[in-house]
Protein backbone atom coordinates (compact mmCIF):
# COMPACT_ATOMS: atom_id res chain seq x y z
CA UNK A 1 0.00 0.00 0.00
CA UNK A 2 1.20 3.65 -0.70
CA UNK A 3 1.44 6.07 1.67
CA UNK A 4 -1.36 8.38 0.34
CA UNK A 5 -3.38 5.59 1.12
CA UNK A 6 -2.79 5.16 4.51
CA UNK A 7 -3.55 8.96 5.06
CA UNK A 8 -7.11 10.28 6.41
CA UNK A 9 -8.72 12.28 3.86
CA UNK A 10 -10.36 15.56 5.56
CA UNK A 11 -13.35 15.73 2.94
CA UNK A 12 -14.83 12.72 4.42
CA UNK A 13 -15.09 14.40 8.08
CA UNK A 14 -18.50 15.51 9.32
CA UNK A 15 -17.74 18.77 11.50
CA UNK A 16 -18.82 16.21 14.50
CA UNK A 17 -16.36 13.83 13.19
CA UNK A 18 -13.48 16.31 12.99
CA UNK A 19 -14.08 17.28 16.26
CA UNK A 20 -14.16 14.14 17.92
CA UNK A 21 -10.91 12.95 15.84
CA UNK A 22 -9.23 16.15 16.86
CA UNK A 23 -10.28 15.62 20.76
CA UNK A 24 -8.55 11.84 20.22
CA UNK A 25 -5.30 13.83 19.59
CA UNK A 26 -6.00 15.67 22.64
CA UNK A 27 -6.38 18.99 19.79
CA UNK A 28 -9.15 21.42 21.24
CA UNK A 29 -12.27 21.27 19.12
CA UNK A 30 -12.27 24.57 17.58
CA UNK A 31 -8.76 23.69 16.01
CA UNK A 32 -11.32 21.24 13.72
CA UNK A 33 -13.72 24.10 13.49
CA UNK A 34 -10.97 26.18 11.70
CA UNK A 35 -9.77 23.14 9.35
CA UNK A 36 -13.47 22.91 8.41
CA UNK A 37 -13.75 26.56 7.52
CA UNK A 38 -10.53 26.57 5.60
CA UNK A 39 -11.58 23.21 3.69
CA UNK A 40 -14.90 24.39 3.18
CA UNK A 41 -15.35 28.15 3.39
CA UNK A 42 -12.46 28.63 1.59
CA UNK A 43 -12.21 26.23 -0.76
CA UNK A 44 -8.57 25.10 0.25
CA UNK A 45 -6.57 21.86 -0.98
CA UNK A 46 -3.27 22.15 0.93
CA UNK A 47 -2.43 21.95 4.94
CA UNK A 48 0.31 24.43 4.11
CA UNK A 49 -2.56 26.55 3.47
CA UNK A 50 -4.03 26.55 7.02
CA UNK A 51 -2.25 29.33 8.65
CA UNK A 52 -3.92 30.00 11.79
CA UNK A 53 -3.32 26.80 12.80
CA UNK A 54 -0.37 25.92 15.35
CA UNK A 55 2.76 24.57 13.25
CA UNK A 56 2.37 21.01 15.03
CA UNK A 57 -1.02 20.40 13.85
CA UNK A 58 -0.25 21.38 10.32
CA UNK A 59 2.74 19.03 10.46
CA UNK A 60 0.67 16.33 12.04
CA UNK A 61 -2.27 16.68 9.00
CA UNK A 62 0.60 17.12 6.98
CA UNK A 63 1.98 13.39 7.80
CA UNK A 64 -1.43 11.81 8.54
CA UNK A 65 -4.27 13.06 5.68
CA UNK A 66 -4.80 14.51 3.00
CA UNK A 67 -7.38 16.33 1.09
CA UNK A 68 -8.92 14.24 -1.64
CA UNK A 69 -11.79 15.20 -3.80
CA UNK A 70 -13.06 13.27 -6.77
CA UNK A 71 -10.95 14.45 -10.21
CA UNK A 72 -12.72 16.06 -12.76
CA UNK A 73 -11.92 14.04 -15.86
CA UNK A 74 -14.18 16.05 -17.98
CA UNK A 75 -15.96 19.85 -18.04
CA UNK A 76 -19.04 20.79 -20.64
CA UNK A 77 -21.15 23.47 -20.54
CA UNK A 78 -24.41 23.94 -22.50
CA UNK A 79 -25.99 26.44 -24.54
CA UNK A 80 -27.59 27.30 -21.79
CA UNK A 81 -25.05 27.84 -19.19
CA UNK A 82 -25.51 24.52 -17.59
CA UNK A 83 -22.51 22.79 -16.59
CA UNK A 84 -21.63 18.90 -16.13
CA UNK A 85 -18.46 17.45 -14.92
CA UNK A 86 -17.37 14.29 -14.88
CA UNK A 87 -15.29 12.80 -11.86
CA UNK A 88 -13.74 9.77 -11.61
CA UNK A 89 -13.04 8.20 -8.75
CA UNK A 90 -10.22 6.71 -6.85
CA UNK A 91 -10.81 3.32 -7.49
CA UNK A 92 -11.85 4.41 -11.73
CA UNK A 93 -15.15 4.89 -11.58
CA UNK A 94 -17.07 7.72 -12.74
CA UNK A 95 -19.61 9.87 -11.46
CA UNK A 96 -21.43 13.16 -12.62
CA UNK A 97 -22.32 16.72 -11.36
CA UNK A 98 -24.20 18.85 -12.50
CA UNK A 99 -24.56 22.94 -12.18
CA UNK A 100 -27.51 24.97 -13.04
CA UNK A 101 -27.17 28.45 -12.99
CA UNK A 102 -30.72 30.45 -13.14
CA UNK A 103 -31.41 34.46 -12.40
CA UNK A 104 -32.37 34.15 -8.77
CA UNK A 105 -29.68 31.25 -7.60
CA UNK A 106 -27.82 28.32 -8.84
CA UNK A 107 -28.70 24.71 -8.20
CA UNK A 108 -25.98 21.68 -7.81
CA UNK A 109 -27.80 18.28 -8.92
CA UNK A 110 -25.47 16.07 -6.50
CA UNK A 111 -24.67 11.87 -7.18
CA UNK A 112 -25.05 9.95 -3.93
CA UNK A 113 -24.45 6.26 -6.00
CA UNK A 114 -22.18 5.56 -8.22
CA UNK A 115 -25.29 3.82 -10.39
CA UNK A 116 -28.65 2.81 -8.91
CA UNK A 117 -29.89 -0.11 -7.68
CA UNK A 118 -33.59 0.79 -8.25
CA UNK A 119 -34.18 0.20 -12.11
CA UNK A 120 -36.71 2.43 -12.61
CA UNK A 121 -37.97 2.08 -16.57
CA UNK A 122 -37.38 5.72 -17.17
CA UNK A 123 -33.86 6.37 -16.28
CA UNK A 124 -30.71 6.54 -17.86
CA UNK A 125 -28.75 5.99 -14.89
CA UNK A 126 -30.51 2.56 -14.01
CA UNK A 127 -29.57 1.16 -17.04
CA UNK A 128 -26.30 1.48 -15.99
CA UNK A 129 -26.38 -0.98 -12.83
CA UNK A 130 -24.95 -0.43 -9.62
CA UNK A 131 -21.52 -0.36 -8.51
CA UNK A 132 -21.17 1.41 -4.82
CA UNK A 133 -22.16 4.13 -2.65
CA UNK A 134 -20.56 7.45 -1.98
CA UNK A 135 -18.36 8.03 0.26
CA UNK A 136 -18.78 11.52 2.71
CA UNK A 137 -15.60 12.98 0.11
CA UNK A 138 -16.80 12.03 -2.94
CA UNK A 139 -20.39 13.15 -1.99
CA UNK A 140 -19.13 16.87 -0.48
CA UNK A 141 -16.55 16.67 -2.86
CA UNK A 142 -18.78 17.62 -5.90
CA UNK A 143 -20.02 21.01 -3.82
CA UNK A 144 -16.57 21.34 -2.97
CA UNK A 145 -15.04 20.79 -6.59
CA UNK A 146 -17.93 23.25 -7.91
CA UNK A 147 -17.28 26.03 -5.77
CA UNK A 148 -14.07 26.34 -6.30
CA UNK A 149 -14.47 25.79 -10.39
CA UNK A 150 -17.16 28.65 -9.88
CA UNK A 151 -14.92 31.14 -8.02
CA UNK A 152 -12.33 30.73 -10.86
CA UNK A 153 -14.75 31.34 -13.85
CA UNK A 154 -13.87 34.63 -15.07
CA UNK A 155 -17.55 36.01 -15.84
CA UNK A 156 -17.56 35.57 -12.13
CA UNK A 157 -20.77 35.88 -9.63
CA UNK A 158 -21.87 32.26 -10.16
CA UNK A 159 -22.44 30.67 -6.71
CA UNK A 160 -24.44 27.56 -5.62
CA UNK A 161 -27.10 28.35 -3.24
CA UNK A 162 -29.67 25.43 -3.52
CA UNK A 163 -28.26 21.71 -3.69
CA UNK A 164 -30.43 18.86 -5.23
CA UNK A 165 -29.61 15.67 -4.58
CA UNK A 166 -30.93 14.32 -7.31
CA UNK A 167 -27.82 12.93 -9.00
CA UNK A 168 -26.64 9.75 -9.83
CA UNK A 169 -28.52 6.92 -7.39
CA UNK A 170 -31.22 7.05 -4.28
CA UNK A 171 -29.44 8.72 -1.60
CA UNK A 172 -31.76 7.00 1.15
CA UNK A 173 -29.53 4.06 0.22
CA UNK A 174 -26.18 5.34 1.55
CA UNK A 175 -28.38 7.71 4.34
CA UNK A 176 -25.28 7.95 6.99
CA UNK A 177 -22.58 9.55 3.75
CA UNK A 178 -25.31 11.52 2.51
CA UNK A 179 -26.30 12.44 6.21
CA UNK A 180 -22.94 13.86 6.52
CA UNK A 181 -22.35 15.63 3.56
CA UNK A 182 -26.15 17.14 4.23
CA UNK A 183 -24.63 18.55 7.86
CA UNK A 184 -21.51 20.01 5.81
CA UNK A 185 -23.61 21.88 3.42
CA UNK A 186 -26.22 23.37 5.85
CA UNK A 187 -23.27 24.09 8.73
CA UNK A 188 -22.36 27.52 9.00
CA UNK A 189 -18.82 27.04 9.10
CA UNK A 190 -18.84 24.86 5.59
CA UNK A 191 -21.67 26.38 2.99
CA UNK A 192 -23.98 27.61 5.02
CA UNK A 193 -27.10 26.63 2.74
CA UNK A 194 -30.11 27.12 3.94
CA UNK A 195 -32.26 24.12 4.70
CA UNK A 196 -35.28 25.39 2.37
CA UNK A 197 -32.25 25.34 -0.32
CA UNK A 198 -31.44 21.73 0.26
CA UNK A 199 -33.10 19.03 -1.14
CA UNK A 200 -33.24 15.26 -0.79
CA UNK A 201 -35.20 13.48 -3.46
CA UNK A 202 -36.18 9.59 -2.92
CA UNK A 203 -37.96 7.31 -5.04
CA UNK A 204 -39.56 6.19 -1.81
CA UNK A 205 -37.73 4.26 0.81
CA UNK A 206 -40.34 4.21 3.23
CA UNK A 207 -37.61 3.32 6.90
CA UNK A 208 -35.17 5.61 5.46
CA UNK A 209 -37.56 8.58 5.34
CA UNK A 210 -38.75 8.46 8.89
CA UNK A 211 -34.89 8.29 9.82
CA UNK A 212 -34.37 11.50 7.55
CA UNK A 213 -37.30 12.56 9.71
CA UNK A 214 -35.82 12.75 12.62
CA UNK A 215 -32.17 13.08 12.03
CA UNK A 216 -32.32 16.79 9.87
CA UNK A 217 -34.31 19.25 8.46
CA UNK A 218 -34.02 19.54 5.19
CA UNK A 219 -36.61 19.40 2.25
CA UNK A 220 -37.74 16.42 0.57
CA UNK A 221 -38.76 15.49 -2.89
CA UNK A 222 -40.83 12.07 -3.91
CA UNK A 223 -40.21 11.09 -7.43
CA UNK A 224 -43.69 9.65 -7.68
CA UNK A 225 -44.58 9.39 -11.53
CA UNK A 226 -47.77 7.56 -11.66
CA UNK A 227 -51.09 8.62 -9.19
CA UNK A 228 -51.68 4.80 -8.87
CA UNK A 229 -49.69 1.30 -7.66
CA UNK A 230 -50.68 0.13 -11.03
CA UNK A 231 -48.69 2.22 -13.34
CA UNK A 232 -46.30 3.25 -10.20
CA UNK A 233 -44.91 -0.76 -9.92
CA UNK A 234 -44.19 -0.39 -13.67
CA UNK A 235 -42.00 2.54 -13.56
CA UNK A 236 -40.92 2.61 -10.07
CA UNK A 237 -40.37 -1.34 -9.43
CA UNK A 238 -39.76 -0.02 -5.62
CA UNK A 239 -43.55 0.91 -5.16
CA UNK A 240 -43.81 -3.11 -5.28
CA UNK A 241 -42.25 -3.02 -1.83
CA UNK A 242 -43.69 0.17 -0.77
CA UNK A 243 -47.11 0.90 -2.12
CA UNK A 244 -48.40 4.69 -2.89
CA UNK A 245 -50.67 4.52 -0.19
CA UNK A 246 -47.68 3.53 2.64
CA UNK A 247 -45.47 6.29 1.14
CA UNK A 248 -48.50 9.57 1.44
CA UNK A 249 -48.54 8.26 5.27
CA UNK A 250 -44.56 8.78 5.27
CA UNK A 251 -44.87 12.24 3.60
CA UNK A 252 -47.46 13.96 6.34
CA UNK A 253 -45.74 12.09 9.16
CA UNK A 254 -41.81 13.87 7.54
CA UNK A 255 -44.14 17.34 7.61
CA UNK A 256 -45.76 16.97 11.05
CA UNK A 257 -42.73 16.48 12.26
CA UNK A 258 -42.14 19.23 15.19
CA UNK A 259 -39.34 22.09 15.07
CA UNK A 260 -38.73 22.15 11.69
CA UNK A 261 -39.59 24.44 8.71
CA UNK A 262 -41.15 21.82 6.48
CA UNK A 263 -44.15 23.47 4.57
CA UNK A 264 -44.77 20.73 1.57
CA UNK A 265 -43.23 17.89 -0.20
CA UNK A 266 -42.38 19.12 -3.77
CA UNK A 267 -43.65 16.01 -6.14
CA UNK A 268 -41.64 15.48 -9.26
CA UNK A 269 -43.69 13.83 -12.32
CA UNK A 270 -41.74 12.55 -15.50
CA UNK A 271 -44.19 13.17 -17.98
CA UNK A 272 -44.14 10.11 -20.34
CA UNK A 273 -46.11 10.42 -23.87
CA UNK A 274 -49.10 8.10 -23.49
CA UNK A 275 -48.23 6.55 -20.22
CA UNK A 276 -48.83 8.68 -17.36
CA UNK A 277 -49.75 12.13 -19.15
CA UNK A 278 -53.50 11.51 -19.85
CA UNK A 279 -56.18 13.89 -18.14
CA UNK A 280 -57.19 11.45 -16.57
CA UNK A 281 -54.10 10.66 -14.86
CA UNK A 282 -53.82 14.09 -13.84
CA UNK A 283 -57.22 14.63 -12.14
CA UNK A 284 -56.46 11.09 -10.07
CA UNK A 285 -53.31 12.87 -9.05
CA UNK A 286 -55.39 16.07 -8.03
CA UNK A 287 -57.59 13.85 -5.65
CA UNK A 288 -54.38 11.39 -4.33
CA UNK A 289 -52.68 14.37 -3.19
CA UNK A 290 -55.65 16.08 -1.37
CA UNK A 291 -54.74 17.20 1.94
CA UNK A 292 -50.94 17.07 1.14
CA UNK A 293 -48.97 20.27 1.49
CA UNK A 294 -47.79 19.46 -2.26
CA UNK A 295 -45.18 21.33 -4.85
CA UNK A 296 -45.99 19.47 -8.59
CA UNK A 297 -43.03 19.33 -10.47
CA UNK A 298 -43.56 18.52 -14.19
CA UNK A 299 -40.62 16.65 -15.57
CA UNK A 300 -40.60 16.61 -19.65
CA UNK A 301 -38.87 13.28 -20.14
CA UNK A 302 -35.67 13.28 -21.58
CA UNK A 303 -34.58 10.47 -24.03
CA UNK A 304 -31.50 8.07 -23.81
CA UNK A 305 -30.52 5.48 -26.07
CA UNK A 306 -32.61 2.55 -26.81
CA UNK A 307 -35.28 3.83 -24.23
CA UNK A 308 -38.95 3.06 -25.27
CA UNK A 309 -40.46 5.98 -24.24
CA UNK A 310 -40.83 9.48 -25.32
CA UNK A 311 -41.34 12.64 -24.03
CA UNK A 312 -44.84 14.19 -23.42
CA UNK A 313 -46.02 17.20 -26.42
CA UNK A 314 -45.82 20.24 -24.64
CA UNK A 315 -49.99 20.73 -25.43
CA UNK A 316 -50.60 17.18 -22.94
CA UNK A 317 -47.54 19.02 -20.75
CA UNK A 318 -49.53 21.78 -20.33
CA UNK A 319 -53.57 20.53 -20.10
CA UNK A 320 -51.99 18.14 -17.45
CA UNK A 321 -50.70 21.11 -15.21
CA UNK A 322 -53.74 22.94 -15.91
CA UNK A 323 -56.09 20.27 -14.39
CA UNK A 324 -53.64 20.33 -11.29
CA UNK A 325 -53.75 24.23 -11.45
CA UNK A 326 -57.14 24.35 -11.33
CA UNK A 327 -57.37 21.83 -8.56
CA UNK A 328 -55.48 24.11 -6.49
CA UNK A 329 -52.08 22.94 -6.49
CA UNK A 330 -48.55 24.95 -7.01
CA UNK A 331 -47.19 23.25 -10.50
CA UNK A 332 -43.77 24.11 -11.57
CA UNK A 333 -42.94 22.52 -15.50
CA UNK A 334 -39.61 21.92 -15.07
CA UNK A 335 -37.47 23.36 -17.78
CA UNK A 336 -35.19 21.45 -19.82
CA UNK A 337 -31.50 22.09 -19.05
CA UNK A 338 -28.43 20.92 -20.52
CA UNK A 339 -29.95 18.05 -22.72
CA UNK A 340 -27.38 18.87 -25.97
CA UNK A 341 -24.77 17.47 -23.62
CA UNK A 342 -26.83 14.61 -21.32
CA UNK A 343 -26.62 16.64 -18.26
CA UNK A 344 -30.66 16.16 -17.57
CA UNK A 345 -32.91 14.68 -15.08
CA UNK A 346 -32.61 11.13 -15.83
CA UNK A 347 -29.83 11.29 -18.52
CA UNK A 348 -26.74 11.65 -15.98
CA UNK A 349 -24.81 7.63 -16.62
CA UNK A 350 -21.38 8.24 -15.80
CA UNK A 351 -18.94 5.20 -15.85
CA UNK A 352 -20.35 2.41 -13.62
CA UNK A 353 -18.56 -0.30 -13.22
CA UNK A 354 -21.22 -2.29 -13.24
CA UNK A 355 -21.59 -5.11 -10.31
CA UNK A 356 -25.17 -5.82 -10.58
CA UNK A 357 -25.01 -7.19 -14.36
CA UNK A 358 -27.90 -4.89 -15.11
CA UNK A 359 -26.24 -4.06 -19.54
CA UNK A 360 -26.12 -7.40 -19.85
CA UNK A 361 -29.34 -8.06 -18.22
CA UNK A 362 -30.48 -5.58 -20.88
CA UNK A 363 -28.93 -7.05 -23.79
CA UNK A 364 -30.50 -9.78 -22.86
CA UNK A 365 -33.91 -8.68 -23.14
CA UNK A 366 -33.31 -7.12 -26.00
CA UNK A 367 -32.06 -9.68 -27.51
CA UNK A 368 -35.58 -10.97 -26.70
CA UNK A 369 -33.98 -13.64 -23.91
N1 LIG B 1 -33.21 8.23 -6.76
C1 LIG B 1 -33.67 9.56 -6.43
C2 LIG B 1 -32.73 10.60 -6.95
C3 LIG B 1 -32.61 10.69 -8.47
S1 LIG B 1 -33.40 12.13 -8.87
C4 LIG B 1 -35.09 9.74 -6.91
O1 LIG B 1 -35.60 8.82 -7.57
O2 LIG B 1 -35.72 10.73 -6.59
C5 LIG B 1 -33.56 12.21 -10.52
C6 LIG B 1 -34.96 12.69 -10.89
O3 LIG B 1 -35.05 12.67 -12.31
C7 LIG B 1 -36.02 11.73 -10.37
O4 LIG B 1 -37.23 12.36 -10.11
C8 LIG B 1 -36.14 10.83 -11.55
O5 LIG B 1 -37.31 10.09 -11.51
C9 LIG B 1 -36.08 11.81 -12.71
N2 LIG B 1 -35.74 11.17 -13.97
C10 LIG B 1 -35.10 9.99 -14.14
N3 LIG B 1 -34.97 9.69 -15.45
C11 LIG B 1 -35.53 10.71 -16.12
C12 LIG B 1 -35.67 11.00 -17.51
N4 LIG B 1 -35.19 10.17 -18.43
N5 LIG B 1 -36.28 12.15 -17.85
C13 LIG B 1 -36.73 13.00 -16.90
N6 LIG B 1 -36.61 12.78 -15.58
C14 LIG B 1 -36.03 11.65 -15.19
Amino acid sequence: MSASNTKVNLLDFSHEAMKEWFASTGEKPFRATQVIKWLHQMGVDDVAQMTNLSKPLRAFLQENAEIRAPEIVMAQQSADGTCKWVLRLADGNAIETVFIPEEDRGTLCVSSQVGCALDCTFCSTARQGFNRNLTVAEIIGQLWIAKRTLQQDPKGERAVTNVVMMGMGEPLLNFEPVVSALRLMLDDNAYGLSRRRVTVSTSGVLPAMSRLADTLDVSLAVSLHAPNDELRNRLVPLNRKYPIKDLLAACQSFLDKKDTQRKHITWEYVMLDGVNDTEQHARELATLLQGIPSKINLIPFNPFPDTRYQRSSNNRIYRFRDILQDSGYTVMTRKTRGDDIDAACGQLAGEVNDRSRREIHFARIEQGH
